[in-house]
């Protein structure tokens, strides 16, 4: 049983019933599922930095441009939003990204380099 059902205790539920295949998870809470907190959240994703001038607007808009962008690649699905969110990091400032994991090469604009290939 997981009592509550914010982003945390659905987040475990989901776990026990498809990543560990127990089929007697039950989820209660007295609410509808993420409304207390966790559908506040996220107010990183969008972009509310007016700062002194237009700098972080433009860096923020380019960089969710650029996780949007790779979101919507085919294949895509939650265990990859990290490694687009680095790939949008890397591909924002010009770098080139260096991990030996090769989930890196579906996203096609972003420099990678596996260490471990050479
Ligand atoms: C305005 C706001 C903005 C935020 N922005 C960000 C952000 O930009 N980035 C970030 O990382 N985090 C952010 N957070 C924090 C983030 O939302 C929370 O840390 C996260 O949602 C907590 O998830 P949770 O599952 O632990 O708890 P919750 O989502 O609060 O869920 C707990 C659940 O447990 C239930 N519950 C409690 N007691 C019982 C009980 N006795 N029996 C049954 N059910 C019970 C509640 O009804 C609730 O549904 C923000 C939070 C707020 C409020």
């Amino acid at each position: 049983m997981v009592v509550g059902a914010g982003m945390a205790g659905v987040a475990a539920a989901h776990e026990l019933a498809v990543g560990r295949g127990m089929r007697d998870v039950v989820l209660i809470d007295e609410r509808a599922p993420l409304t207390l907190t966790s559908d506040k959240s996220s107010e990183c994703y969008r972009n509310w930095w007016p700062g002194p001038d237009a700098t972080m607007l433009r860096y923020m808009t380019r960089s969710i441009d650029l996780l949007e962008e790779m979101v919507a690649l085919p294949g895509m699905t939650s265990k990859l939003i990290m490694d687009a969110h680095l790939a949008a990091f890397a591909i924002g400032h010009g770098l080139t990204l260096c991990s030996s994991d090769r989930d890196f090469a579906r996203f096609p604009k972003l420099r990678w380099f596996n260490p471990l290939a050479v």
